[in-house]
Order: C-alpha cells, then sequence, then structure tokens
C-alpha cells in the first residue's frame, strides 16, 4: 500500500491536534514510580481496569523500596483483575529491585537503562521518557497506532519499530510527545472496529476511506 505525502501526513496531524486538544497519557499516575508501575500492569488490559486498582495500590505502595520488599501475597491482592497478574506483578518486584540497588530508587532516565527492566519494552520506555521526565525520544507504538497508521496511510508496516522511523520521519518532533494517544482516541471515537468514514474529520484524506470509496 502506498502511503501520504509528507504534505498530507501535516494536515492529518493538525486536523487531529485539533480535534482531540491536549491529549495527555491514559494511565494516572503522581510519581515516576507510579508510572513505571502502571505502564507495567497495562498490557493486554483495558485502561480503566488499570485506573481502578492503582489508586489503592499507590496509596499504599509508594516508593521502588516498597515494591522491591513487597509481600507477593499482598500485592497479588491489590492487582488481581489484571491481565497476566502474577507475571506483571514478579516485573514490578524485580524492576524495582533494581530501580532500588542500582539507581537509589529513582526510576532511570535512559531509554537503555529503563529497557533492561523486566516488562519494560521499547514503547514503555518511551512513554516513561516522556510522561515522566518531559524526554521526547520517539513515538510510542502501540497496536492503536498500528492500526490507524496503516489505515490512514502514515505508514506502511505492521513492524512496531518500522512505524516508528517512518512517522518520526514524517511528524514533525514538536507532536511527537502525544500523538499515540491522539491515535488512540480517534481510534475509540470514530475509527474503531468499525470506522465511521462519513463523520471522520480525515475522509478526504484517509488512504483507506479513499479506497473503499473508488471500489
Ligand atoms: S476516514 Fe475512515 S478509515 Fe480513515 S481515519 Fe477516518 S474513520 Fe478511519
Amino acid at each position: 500500500m502506498e502511503v501520504l505525502d509528507k504534505k498530507k501526513v501535516s494536515l492529518v496531524v493538525e486536523k487531529l491536534e485539533k480535534s482531540y486538544p491536549n491529549m495527555g497519557y491514559y494511565l494516572n499516575f503522581k510519581t515516576p514510580i507510579d508510572l513505571l508501575v502502571a505502564a507495567i500492569l497495562s498490557p493486554q488490559t483495558r485502561d480503566v481496569t488499570v485506573n481502578k486498582v492503582t489508586p489503592d495500590l499507590f496509596k499504599k505502595y509508594k516508593t521502588a523500596k516498597d515494591y522491591a520488599t513487597a509481600n507477593p501475597d499482598e500485592l497479588f491482592q491489590y492487582i488481581k483483575s489484571i491481565a497476566f497478574a502474577k507475571t506483571k506483578m514478579n516485573n514490578i518486584i524485580e524492576s524495582c529491585k533494581l530501580i532500588d540497588k542500582q539507581y537509589k530508587g529513582k526510576v532511570p532516565d535512559k531509554k537503555d537503562e529503563l529497557m533492561k527492566l523486566p516488562g519494560i519494552g521499547e514503547k514503555t520506555a518511551v512513554t516513561i521518557l516522556i510522561n515522566a521526565y518531559g524526554i521526547v525520544e520517539g513515538i510510542p507504538v502501540d497496536t492503536w497506532v498500528i492500526k490507524l497508521s496503516n489505515r490512514i496511510g502514515l505508514a506502511d508496516s505492521t513492524n512496531p519499530n518500522k512505524i516508528e522511523k517512518e512517522l518520526e520521519q514524517e511528524i514533525d518532533k514538536k507532536y511527537w510527545h502525544n500523538f499515540a494517544y491522539i491515535l488512540k482516541e480517534h481510534g475509540k471515537e470514530i475509527c474503531g472496529k468499525v470506522p465511521f468514514c462519513s463523520k471522520c474529520v480525515l475522509n478526504e484524506i484517509c488512504l483507506k476511506n479513499n479506497v473503499e470509496k473508488s471500489k
């Protein structure tokens, strides 16, 4: 499939920015440790489910040491409604042990250091850097970004690394920090399982819509 040219990509970004102003990260947190824990809990789990368990969890556990020394049975009770809770709990405990020992309790602010922590892949590392420290090193590519980038014509791949590179080449860096959240919102509001193309601000530009129209 072809992709949109740079001018059209800019138009897509502008239109989406206008439609979803001030979009931010969708998981609630106050501190970098909260964010790290919420981000580890997030895969394969709905945001509302994560946001439901974290208020009590964050009240009980505040520092890396709190998680590193947590009683697993007790910690599990707080997160048992989360998918793959046991694995994620172990990742939280092991990550926090490393943070406590190697980084004096501070969540690292370097991508390669974050990616050495259990349960943290590239997308999560980029997310933590943006939202905890305001360090923008990339665009986090999740399933919404993969789906919508291909539909609209922003990228032509299912490989998250390739998509990230394509998006970063086409999109002005000033939009990187929340572009993934804007796409996700657009997916939830308009371009979900059944896309409402007639109501979509991108209907004149979007490649998928134009292919459908020409059929
Ligand atoms: S035009 Fe249709 S397919 Fe394209 S982004 Fe909008 S809703 Fe999705």
